[in-house]
């Protein structure tokens, strides 16, 4: 579809699992807000942890979001593919004096994860396997502006005086990866999981360090189950039925506080043309949302 906008927006799952309502819900919320603004849609798969993923998750995911109507852009990167431009960026970093490795096991980590002062202190000397951090000097203070959730403010250099860009086990982490893809496919629009609120000042911090942008965050509200807990793979969130598409996607557009078509269509394009159409982010609840029958 070609774009009439600068709007780049994506959706980025990792292949741990099929898709459920919580995924859907992220994925249809970043689409209609791309397609509102004739904008570019694009989806990532966030293929970095093999130990983590599921045989065939990653078809079943594509394959779902084309059941539910959710037609991507252009072709879909795939992260496993992308440890080079990882490389370059840990580079870049090393340059500017912001790496160090660091062997601490878990029990030797300080406060919110961070090594302090062992590793990067050269107090010790830095066995492999070691990973990689990056410093986050005391006085960084990291402000932005979420379409949803407004004004966000963390003391990122108080809280946490490092973290990791290249894990121990060699795997390239989950905030540099997203950083260095949202920067070279010129992602314009992020529009996510309120789970990863707390990560993206990690990732704004990351973005001015690499010199790149920083684009506009929206976050979602996460999806609960009956006992309150987000729904993820971890607590059995159920496969969304592909059959069942147009129903999931009723529940997905009710949990956004989105208007629904009043008539009972059962055609996927025709749902996603209204809620296109009817898309209002403004409707959208801060936090959490239970999915309504
Ligand atoms: N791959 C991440 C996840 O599935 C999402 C990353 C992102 O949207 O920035 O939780």
């Amino acid at each position: 579809m070609p774009a009439h906008s600068d709007y780049r927006g994506r959706f980025a799952p990792s292949p741990t699992g099929p898709l459920h309502l919580g995924s859907l819900v992220a994925a249809l919320a970043s689409f209609l807000d791309a397609r509102r603004a004739a904008g570019v849609w694009l989806v990532r798969m966030e293929d970095l942890d093999p130990p983590r993923e599921e045989a065939g998750a990653a078809n079943r995911i594509l394959n779902s979001l084309l059941r539910h109507g959710l037609n991507w852009d252009d072709e879909v990167l795939f992260q496993s593919t992308r440890s080079e431009a990882y490389q370059d960026a840990l580079r870049l970093l090393d340059e500017r004096g912001l790496l160090f490795d660091c062997d601490c096991s878990r029990s030797q980590l300080g406060p919110a994860g961070a090594c302090g002062n062992r590793c990067r202190g050269q107090r010790v000397q830095v066995k492999p396997p070691s990973a990689r951090r990056v410093i986050v000097p005391p006085q960084t203070y990291i402000a932005f502006e979420d379409g949803l959730q407004g004004l966000q403010g963390e003391a990122l250099g108080a809280t946490l005086s490092d973290f990791v860009v290249k894990r121990r086990d060699g795997l390239d982490a989950y905030q540099l990866a997203v950083v260095v893809d949202d920067a070279a496919q010129r992602i314009s629009h992020v529009v996510r999981g309120a789970d990863l609120l707390d990560a993206t000042p990690r990732q704004v911090y990351l973005q001015q360090a690499l010199a790149v942008p920083t684009p506009h965050y929206s976050h979602v509200p996460v999806i609960t189950n009956d006992a309150g807990q987000k729904l993820s793979k971890q607590n059995r969130a159920p496969a969304l039925d592909d059959n069942a598409a147009p129903s999931n996607l009723r529940s997905a557009l009710r949990c956004l506080g989105q208007t629904e078509p009043a008539t009972d269509s059962r055609d996927v394009t025709a749902l996603l043309e209204h809620a296109v159409r009817h898309w209002d982010p403004a409707r959208i609840p801060a936090g959490l949302a239970h999915p309504s029958p």
